[in-house]
């Protein structure tokens, strides 16, 4: 007799445990280990500095993100039917390692390109988005504001009022990632003549432009995010999206960049997973892996289970979306079941490493950070649900 545990098979150290990503298609899924390469050599090994110090290596990123090329068909017809799943994809691996750089990512990719895109006319899309393809230019999205968040449907105070060709914006911003350096935001303002929302492409070089870098970040300290001041900016008629004349065209974005910060969530607790798998091999208590422990594998089964059904919902969501258009309902399901099984594995993880756990030298306590912020933004667990709520139920809950 030994105590030495039974081990009747190699061990599946794989996170996709069904095979979810075998229905991609074969480019969709090349990009995605390209970045994947990327990000786990050359930017893993430097993440928990950059974190620790809330330094963002703007120039180095950027150069990086020119030399993948990762955007070169966004937004054009090369990508139909499958774009939303790509999209979801890159975002995941960006979030596997770091949940920052997703950030920097689904900012500038997502949300301002987004918004250009979807709400911009044919001229504007062809003046901005092939330099922001290229990242010859990066843009932020500037939406929400010191004293409102989620309620900005009916709550946006910054303005903005025509002066002949010009419009005058003036108000806050807050949290905005890149602000504090990228080239153009997407500013949202209410119109002083009809109280209606519109958006314009500012440049970060107009006169009354300010963005101060905001300190004091637990979670995604790498990304900076910013408190932008708008004092009398003066936004030429032609900056203006000319095809977003109400909240609505707001809305048509964030559905769209939603269901991206869903597959944030899976990315995050896919990292954690596998970090804490790997631990849990290598990690010895009373002369045995601690991999061998029942508790612990019960913790691992959890983040797995959790993961599997992620990674499931989120494809889902996704293709479907790609099949129909972006559905409101489909992207909050996403984001709101993924964000609360990532911050559910994050801690499982961040339990089995224990002490260890809470040094960043494990990566798992920067995932368990910075899972705090995908629960947050893109509408809060609470908001999500009741965009769902109002779905299934017919009723809205929103007062
Ligand atoms: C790291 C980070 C990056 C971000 N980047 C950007 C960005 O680039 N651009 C941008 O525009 N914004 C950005 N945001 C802002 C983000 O979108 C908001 O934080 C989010 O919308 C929530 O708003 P809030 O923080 O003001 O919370 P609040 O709206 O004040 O909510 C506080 C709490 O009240 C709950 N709550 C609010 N209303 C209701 C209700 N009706 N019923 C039930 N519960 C409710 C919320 O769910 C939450 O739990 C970012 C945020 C973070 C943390």
């Amino acid at each position: 007799m030994t105590d030495t545990p039974r081990r009747s098979r190699a061990p599946i150290t794989t996170s996709d445990f069904y095979d979810w990503f075998s229905t991609i298609p074969e480019q969709v899924n090349a990009e995605r280990l390209k970045l994947r390469t990327f990000m786990s050599e050359e930017w893993e090994p430097q993440a928990n500095a950059y974190w620790e110090q809330a330094a963002f290596p703007r120039e180095y990123l950027v150069g990086k993100m020119k030399e993948l090329d990762l955007l070169r068909d966004k937004y054009t017809p090369a990508r139909a039917g499958s774009a939303t799943v790509s999209d979801g994809l890159l975002s995941m691996e960006f979030a596997r390692v770091d949940p920052s750089l997703a950030t920097f990512f689904g900012v500038h990719a997502g949300l301002c390109m987004g918004s250009i895109a979807l709400c911009g006319s044919d001229e504007q899309q062809a003046e901005w988005l092939p330099p922001l393809r290229r990242w010859d230019m990066v843009g932020a999205f500037g939406l929400t504001e010191p004293e409102v968040g989620s309620g900005v449907a009916r709550g946006l105070t910054t303005t903005c009022r025509r002066e002949g060709d010009t419009w005058v914006l003036n108000g806050q911003k807050k949290w905005i990632g890149n602000s504090t350096w990228c080239d153009i935001v997407i500013i949202w303002a209410r119109d002083e003549a009809d109280q209606s929302v519109k958006g314009f492409i500012v440049r970060t070089t107009l006169d009354g432009y300010s963005a101060e870098m905001m300190g004091g970040k637990i979670a995604q300290r790498t990304v900076h995010n910013g408190l932008i001041t708008l004092r009398n900016v003066r936004v030429a008629e032609r900056d203006r999206l000319q095809n977003a004349t109400s909240f609505a065209a707001t809305q048509r974005v964030l559905v769209t960049a939603r269901c991206g910060t869903a597959w944030q969530g899976v990315g995050c607790a896919m990292g954690a997973y596998e970090y804490a798998l790997k631990y849990a091999g290598e990690r010895s208590q009373f002369g045995r892996p601690i991999a061998g422990f029942q508790l612990v594998q019960n913790m691992l089964v959890k983040m797995l289970g959790n993961v599997t059904a992620m990674i499931g919902l989120a494809l889902r969501a996704s293709e479907l979306q790609d099949q129909l258009g972006p559905r409101d309902e489909l992207s909050a399901l996403a984001k709101q079941f993924c964000a609360a099984r990532c911050r559910e594995t994050v801690a499982l993880a961040r339990e089995a490493l224990g002490g260890n756990g809470i040094l960043l030298e494990y990566h798992v306590a920067r995932l368990f950070a910075d899972a705090e912020a995908i629960y947050s933004y893109e509408g809060s667990n609470e908001i999500n649900t009741m965009i769902v709520g109002r779905a299934i139920t017919g009723h809205s809950a929103f007062v």
